[in-house]
């Protein structure tokens, strides 16, 4: 589904973010990114997304070279990938519910999609009962979780998520560890890039680690070890 293909990105003044990566992600898979502060993972996440072009290498996205993708089908070709960060990037002025129905609005969303949709992700992700607080009054599992459910809106093919326990305790990090989980089990591709040893550890899952902007490992049910 994701092919990466010999991809480098150097950025200005010479740094080498990305060296020479090939990787291939199949549908409904999980695979966890990891490696430490600077090692390459969100940029690799950027490439993906089309926020940064590759100096060299292409990046395939359903058989489509991500660098031939018109701008004005760049929007579009988000929609196929949810983006999760670890600043969440909720609009404070906004309810959970109008956080994730202003998704849908930009869009051209009726009124009726969006009554009908929102409090569906919203179950998915466990903030029914949260619809009516602003991210001030949720805590910060809580506002992850409805950065996740914005994600989700779009139904996106993957969902990639950078660093998103960065910000919470451990106790929080497993719920939304767990949470990725379930939608990837729903049938959504999952990459997850993270400096976190102790979930990687406890997901049994696929783990590429980076280091220098290498892929020094690719391991099946990876442990990660640094
Ligand atoms: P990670 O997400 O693993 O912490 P990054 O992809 O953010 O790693 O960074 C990889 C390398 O690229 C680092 O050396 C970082 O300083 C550098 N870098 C990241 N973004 C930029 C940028 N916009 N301009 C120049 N250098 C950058």
């Amino acid at each position: 589904m994701i092919s990466f293909q010999h991809v480098t990105k150097i950025y200005p003044r010479n740094t080498i973010a990305v060296d020479d990566v090939c990787f291939d992600v199949e549908e409904k898979e999980f695979v966890s990114v990891v490696g430490k502060s600077g090692a390459g993972k969100t940029t690799l996440l950027k490439l993906l997304l089309a926020e940064e072009k590759p100096t060299q290498g292409e990046i395939f996205f359903q058989g489509k070279s991500i660098n031939e993708i018109k701008p004005g089908n760049l929007p579009e070709f988000r929609r196929e990938i949810g983006a999760v960060f670890q600043d969440y990037k909720l609009l404070p002025s906004k309810t959970t519910h109008e956080n994730v129905a202003y998704a849908l609005e930009v869009i051209g969303a009726s009124d009726q999609e969006i009554a009908r949709d929102v409090p569906k992700v919203l179950e998915i992700v466990g903030l029914t009962e949260k619809a009516n607080n602003f991210p001030e009054e949720l805590s910060g599992g809580e506002k992850q979780r409805a950065a996740i459910a914005r994600a989700l809106i779009h139904r996106p093919e993957v969902i990639l998520a950078d660093e998103p326990t960065g910000n919470l305790d451990p106790y929080h990090s497993l719920g939304i560890i767990r949470l990725l989980l379930k939608i990837q089990e729903m049938g959504t591709t999952l990459i997850l890039a993270t400096h976190n040893r102790e979930i990687i550890n406890s997901l049994g899952k696929r783990v590429v680690t980076l280091e220098d902007g290498r892929v020094i490992r690719d391991e099946r049910r990876g442990r990660f070890i640094l």
